[in-house]
């Protein structure tokens, strides 16, 4: 049996690179260190279908047949030429090769092009163009962070080795006694895994985060507080808090979408932006977003060197355009602008609004994906593609922007392609069309 060691592993935006991965006959058997979530990427799992050749169908409600690449290339390049609002959607779960090519593809066919931010950290990255980013790296958090925060977020679900690598448990060079040293804070209306944990827990209203930072932000500019309770929680319990972060050595907030989705959105993240900034006036504090899947925040790096943009990036008028509501792939579907679509390496079958879906059911649609989802069901073609960071190499953006190399530690099934030359291939086609 072959051990291959410090493996990053391609699930969540934590990027643990210390995964072992022991490989037995072409199959990885068993891995060391990952968590069960991380352990099923590597895995395949009893029961799941993988596509291992592409499948064409003209007629959604007939059966898929197998075809050749180059005839499923071809349809393809076919469709997004024809369209008059293709959509090019997804990129989180795969590597930043692959985005390059899909962004060169979405000037090409002059299509919109965006990712899975849209339904989770989009207003988290425009915040940070509207108010800057005072970011760290998690190896910063673990050496340094003596308070700590989670704001709408739940890694003892989401990201089950976060809190033992980097925010909570780990001993680092300034926090020797490791949880002993650090004061945990959960901000979430619900009693979740990662609030039992928590020294303080601000069971906030749902939808009242807004309301909550500006009061602390108020406290901490040395106003009264006018309310005996604010967003649920009391008076007392917020200059408690503001006592605990102006006395931080380091602190640190990580946030994810039980506060960028809920009511105020990107105002929520510009406010708390606006929060860390005025602790930097008393002490050192950064943020982080707790990135879902493993590289959504790669794509919004590399959309945004390409295009100027995060996301929702518009190219219908031959130059890249950004106004989310009008630009993104969801609005464009729920209008029923859209009349074509490819996705890859996400599911927006399974996360999207319903009328969204019900565009997507009727609009031609390319799903390159490795495996069966509730998206790939309603293609009208699938590419099978490898599965970067397991069976192919490639680079991911960590949640704190540090970029990682995967590795290759199986070979993939032989007719499958990675990403980027998939990618490549149609970009190719499309030009000989135009
Ligand atoms: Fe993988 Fe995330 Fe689990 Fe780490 S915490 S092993 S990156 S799923």
């Amino acid at each position: 049996m072959d051990v291959i060691k410090n493996v990053v592993c391609p699930f969540c935006g934590t990027l643990c690179d210390d995964i072992e991965c022991f490989v037995e006959s072409g199959h990885i058997v068993k891995t060391r260190n990952a968590c069960r979530i991380g352990h099923s990427k590597f895995t395949h799992k009893k029961g799941a279908v993988r596509y291992t050749e592409p499948l064409y169908r003209e007629n959604k409600k007939d059966d898929f047949k197998k075809i050749d690449f180059d005839t499923a290339i071809e349809k393809t390049a076919e469709i997004l030429v024809d369209a008059k609002k293709p959509l090019i959607y997804g990129f989180s779960a795969t590597e930043c090769h692959a985005h390059i090519e899909g962004m060169k593809l979405a000037e090409k066919i002059r299509g919109i092009v965006s990712n899975t931010a849209e339904v989770c950290h989009g207003p988290s990255v425009w915040a940070l163009q509207d108010v800057g980013y005072p970011i760290c790296t998690l190896g910063e958090v673990k050496n340094r962070a003596d308070v700590v925060i989670y704001w709408g977020s739940n890694p003892m679900h989401a990201h089950p080795r976060h809190m033992s690598r980097y925010g909570v448990f780990p001993r680092g060079f300034f926090r020797s006694r490791g949880r002993k040293d650090r004061i945990l804070i959960v901000v979430d209306p619900r009693e979740s895994d990662t609030a039992k944990l928590a020294d303080i827990h601000l069971k906030v209203e749902p939808h009242k985060d807004y309301e909550l930072i500006s009061a602390i932000r108020s406290a901490l500019k040395g106003f009264e507080l006018q309310s005996e309770t604010i967003a649920g929680i009391s008076k007392e319990m917020i200059y408690e808090t503001v006592e605990i972060l102006k006395n931080a050595q380091y602190g640190e907030l990580f946030f994810a979408m039980g506060v960028t989705q809920t009511t105020g959105k990107h105002r929520n993240i510009d406010t708390a932006i606006e929060l860390v900034i005025d602790l930097n006036a008393q002490t050192k504090f950064t943020l982080i977003p707790m990135r879902g899947h493993y590289n959504v925040n790669g794509f919004n790096q590399v959309c945004t060197w390409i295009s100027g943009f995060p996301l929702c990036v518009d190219y219908s008028r031959g130059f890249p355009e950004f106004n989310p509501g009008d630009t993104s792939v969801t609005d464009s579907l729920l209008r029923g602008e859209a009349d074509a679509m490819l996705n890859i390496a996400s599911d927006p079958g399974a996360h999207f609004p319903q009328n969204a879906v019900k565009r997507m059911s009727k609009i031609p649609l390319i799903c390159i994906d490795p495996h069966e989802t509730p998206t790939s069901v309603l293609a009208n073609i699938i590419l099978p593609p490898t599965i970067a960071g397991v069976e192919d190499t490639g680079t991911a953006y960590r949640m704190d922007g540090v970029p990682l190399e995967l590795k290759k530690v199986i070979d993939p099934p032989e007719s499958t392609l990675a990403d980027r030359e998939i990618l490549k291939r149609i970009s190719k086609k499309v030009e000989e069309l135009l």
